[in-house]
């Protein structure tokens, strides 16, 4: 068997672009699907995977490590940036696709079988409409009430916020106190038995992101993601050893020693690597090995379209430290008529039951991808009171 051709298919879903990869091989239908979404770099992702085609065609697709290795390392250049990481991990999610059609097999079946019955879905506040969770003003704690009290009435026992706002890098108590709002009147919309979650999507320095980790730590979040820039391993640890709340991060990282730098300096105890980011599922499996020596959790980052969660859940169901899986349901209408997912959403408390379909089990409509060519994605951009340019 060969790779006979890599396709890209970009479909733009208003926030981001979702790049689909299509792996085409000599065995009549056999194909091969993934994704490799990066919001505001498609044309630069899609580049790149049609530079990496030039070592996989011809190839055999089931000799996945063999390929990664070429793909990582046969251009000189260490495929440890986000484009070329985000490349090599579309073409790796779909030659375990490929893998598991050729052994009839779901992937997590591949890797050892379930080692879970179920694995439990967070939402956004908004459940993935993006003025929702990106733009609600901080300064509306009701408004965060509200949404969150609309995504437990959708089912969801977990869900996630951005509750801080850019921040410059000192900035008194006045956004520490919007924040505490915010995450006050959730709190009091759902109660005690649902799981909330803060993103700070590293607009904080280290100093601030303490302050806002410290003030939130009474409230008992389920996790406080990003409390810093994620090149800022001491701090995050910094901050880790000072509150009992969890910290998560590690979406932006995108290869194996970064995440052992992370780990060894104990900056997180939920690892929040993405897997159509950091290498692909091949990459992913060694990363949870190395969390897994740490005791460190998984909750991939997973805002992007359907074959990214279909890959997260195939590697939640074998992994045994996986807690989580991010999910957006409501970025756009249709997004179920351009993929059909192999498991099974009870939709009365958000869990996913394992699929029995091949590989990840997607069906992809390739007709609907059409209707939805690619758009520039609008920027989110963020500038301090001052003028000066932020995070967003
Ligand atoms: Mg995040």
């Amino acid at each position: 068997m060969k790779i006979e051709r890599i396709e890209t298919l970009v479909c733009h879903a208003r926030m981001r672009n979702w790049i689909f990869v299509k792996v085409v091989t000599d065995q009549p239908g056999l194909v091969g699907w993934g994704e490799a979404t990066l919001e505001w770099h498609t044309r630069s992702v899609v580049g790149a995977i049609e530079d990496i085609s030039q070592l996989l065609v011809g190839q055999d697709p089931t000799r996945i490590e063999y390929l990664w290795q070429m793909m990582w390392r046969q251009h000189f250049w260490h495929g440890n940036g986000i484009v070329r990481g985000t490349a090599i991990a579309g073409i790796d999610l779909a030659l375990w696709d490929i893998l598991g059609k050729v052994a009839n097999l779901p992937c997590h079946r591949l890797w050892g079988g379930p080692v879970r019955d179920y694995i439990r879905l967070y939402c956004h506040l908004g459940g993935g409409k993006m003025e929702d969770f990106y733009n609600t003003p901080i300064d509306e704690a009701a408004r965060f009430g509200d949404l969150a009290q609309a995504a437990v009435e959708n089912g969801y026992s977990a869900f996630k916020s951005m509750a801080v706002p850019a921040t410059a890098p000192i900035e008194g108590t006045k956004p520490i106190r919007a924040a505490e709002a915010c995450v006050a009147a959730m709190k009091d919309a759902v109660g005690d038995d649902v799981d909330i979650m803060v993103d700070c999507h590293a607009r904080p320095s280290p100093a601030m992101g303490m302050q806002f980790a410290k003030a939130l730590e009474p409230y008992d979040l389920y996790f406080f993601e990003e409390p810093c820039w994620p090149e800022q391993v001491d701090s995050l640890a910094a901050i880790n050893a000072a509150v009992r709340t969890p910290i998560a991060t590690g979406e932006r990282l995108t290869h194996l020693a970064a995440f052992k730098e992370l780990f060894d300096k104990r900056g997180c105890e939920i690892c929040q690597l993405d897997i159509t980011h950091c290498g692909g599922l091949s990459e992913a499996r060694r990363i949870a090995a190395l969390a897994e020596s740490h005791r460190i959790a998984l909750a991939p980052h997973n805002p992007q379209g359907p074959i990214s969660t279909s890959a997260s859940i195939e590697f939640g169901f074998s992994q045994p430290s996986y807690i989580i899986c991010e999910s957006v349901n409501n970025d756009v209408p249709w997004r179920y008529d351009v993929v059909t997912e192999g498991y099974v959403t009870d939709e009365s408390n958000r869990t996913v039951r394992p699929s029995d379909k091949p590989g990840l089990g997607v069906e992809v409509n390739e007709e609907e991808i059409k209707k939805h060519p690619f758009e520039q994605e609008l920027p989110q951009r963020q500038f301090y009171a001052d003028g000066s340019v932020g995070d967003w």
